[in-house]
């Protein structure tokens, strides 16, 4: 049986400290993995440097130059690790059957990546690196973190709880993926989306190799909203329900302040005041959210994203078998006359 060919993708953005040692490893792993007939000779590990501003792109070249598997490209400046992640699956995808991507910083657990290519050897499309603990990460970023899945969850957005972007992906599973043309990118809600077979792989994160991470706070923050708003119009919608919440309310206000004023309660213009705040208040929000409701249908329709997928096409099926037919049949002729 024909070995995969296997490309390991790595974004780097100044990741000069961690580099060499990355390198190592990984080649170390793939060179074993390909001594042992496991996976193709044609096999590479592809670094994305995203527009770094230290010596990361020179020492991916050093590598290159030094191994024959080792390869890179270079972003024209920082697009952020969800693009670099992008650019680098796109580039391998002609070449590979098989893409896996991992951090720069070695987080995680490199020796998994036969379990990997084992469960795609068994007919899985996608397999999600799931991190077993959270024990290196600080008590901020694992309740943080946990308090963001069950968000998502209860938003209707379908994540793997503690998987990060280390998985592997087949190339009819890139091939899906190519068809999302979404500007906002957010893979681990999308890669779930796709929707072809998967399974998960259980590993230990550890610490960062070297230097520090590339995504400080705000950095994340922003990612975590991105991750929402790129597949949820529900912010949108609260915001409707609560302006028809409100102006029911100042129904209710409205009447309130009539009924203290025929008592006699209140002071001149009190009334007036009270109803158009409430009423207004109201209104407003109630358009803000009916406009948002537009917005939001917007949104979903320039994502263009795709309506379907085809599994199994007959009509190809059967032109395939025709043309096998025509095949088998022809030097039986030949043999006949
Ligand atoms: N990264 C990138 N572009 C960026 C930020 C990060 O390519 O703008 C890469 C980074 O080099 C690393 C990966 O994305 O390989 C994950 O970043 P990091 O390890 O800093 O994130 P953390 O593990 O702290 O969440
Ligand atoms: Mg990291």
């Amino acid at each position: 049986m024909k070995q995969p060919i296997v490309t390991i993708v790595v974004p780097c953005y100044n990741e000069e400290e961690a580099i060499i040692q990355t390198c190592r490893q990984l080649s170390t792993e793939l060179k074993c993995l390909m001594d042992d007939k496991f996976i193709s000779a044609e096999s590479k590990i592809l670094f994305v440097d995203d527009g770094s501003q230290d010596r990361t792109w020179s020492l991916i070249v050093m590598e290159s130059v030094k191994n024959s598997y080792v390869t890179g490209i270079k972003l024209m400046k920082n697009a952020g690790h969800q693009k670099a992640l992008l650019a680098g699956l796109e580039k391998a995808k002609g070449s590979s059957d098989c893409v896996i991507s991992i951090d720069a910083d070695l987080q995680d657990d490199v020796s998994v990546i036969r379990d990997f290519i084992e469960k795609y050897k068994e007919g899985y499309e996608i397999v999600y690196g799931v991190r077993r603990s959270r024990q290196t990460d600080t008590f901020f970023k694992r309740t943080t973190a946990l308090g963001y899945y069950s968000l998502m969850n209860k938003l209707g957005i379908q994540l793997i709880y503690n998987h990060a972007d280390y998985r592997l992906m087949s190339k009819r599973a890139l091939e899906e993926l190519g068809r999302y043309r979404e500007a906002n990118l957010f893979l681990r809600g999308i890669v779930p989306m796709i929707g072809l077979r998967s399974t998960k792989v259980l590993y230990d994160r550890k610490e960062r190799v070297a230097g520090e991470t590339k995504y400080p706070l705000k950095k994340m923050l922003s990612f975590a909203f991105k991750g929402i708003t790129s597949f949820s119009v529900t912010p949108i919608r609260s915001i409707t329900l609560l302006g028809i919440l409100l102006f029911f309310l100042s129904v209710s206000a409205g009447i309130y302040a009539l009924i203290q004023k025929l008592l006699g309660h209140t002071n001149v213009g009190w009334t007036s005041l009270m109803i158009s705040i409430w009423f207004l208040g109201g209104l407003n929000l109630m358009g803000i959210g009916i406009i948002g409701e537009y917005i939001g249908t917007i949104f979903t329709e320039v994502k263009r994203r795709p309506h379907y997928a085809i599994d199994i096409d007959l009509e190809t099926e059967r032109l395939g078998r025709l043309k096998r037919q025509e095949n088998e049949q022809v030097p039986e002729k030949k043999f006949s006359s």
